[in-house]
């Protein structure tokens, strides 16, 4: 993997750990199981999404605040911030959530894209940006997460895509390009 230059992690679930609960989310705010809870609440007539983005908000504030580090994460971005490899974190999560997880934790990654400054992975819109930023071409720079929305975004901007932290290949697996179950895994093969 000596081409990569530059990395965009995925952070819930990716970079640290995740209760979000999705199931009593939908209940909440009456989403369907199958739907996406982003695109269902922008759906929704104005007074009702205000509504749905508290609860939302409520629960990503709960979920920030006991948030953790994937212990071979962490190890993996300290070794790639001493290689000096530009990193950045692309997440679906809003702002205040997220500066809680990366504040607690203490990532040290600077650039941060959440749903406010960009529209939400698959689309990738926020990856393409931050390869610019990095002055790198898209072939160099890896896109890491666990779920199917970050290697779609990772797709779409034609970037590499590598699957991380899971116990048993899911079936998004075919949308990436490396899949390691564990931080550990990639950390040999970077490095
Ligand atoms: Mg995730």
């Amino acid at each position: 993997m000596k081409h990569i230059k530059g990395i965009i992690f995925d952070l819930d679930g990716t970079l640290v750990t995740s209760s979000l609960d999705f199931i009593a989310i939908k209940q909440e705010i009456g989403c369907p199981d199958h739907a996406d809870v982003l695109a269902f609440v922008n759906s929704l007539p104005m007074h009702e999404q205000q509504k749905a983005m508290e609860v939302i908000h409520h629960h990503e504030m709960q979920d920030a605040h006991t948030s953790e580090w994937i212990p071979s994460a962490q190890s993996f971005v300290q070794k790639c911030s001493e290689k000096l490899i530009p990193m950045a974190i692309v997440t679906r999560n809003s702002h205040h959530p997220t500066r809680v997880k990366v504040a607690r934790n203490a990532i040290p990654i600077q650039h941060i894209v959440t749903r406010e400054t960009s529209k939400p992975k698959p689309d990738p819109t926020a990856l393409l940006n931050l390869a610019a930023q990095f002055q790198l071409p898209v072939a160099s720079v890896l896109m890491v997460g666990d779920y199917k929305y970050d290697l779609q975004a990772g797709r779409n901007a034609k970037m590499p895509t590598c699957l991380v932290n899971f116990d048993t290949l899911p079936d998004y697996a075919h949308l990436a390009d490396y899949t390691f179950e564990h931080f550990d895994n990639l950390h040999r093969a970077m490095f």
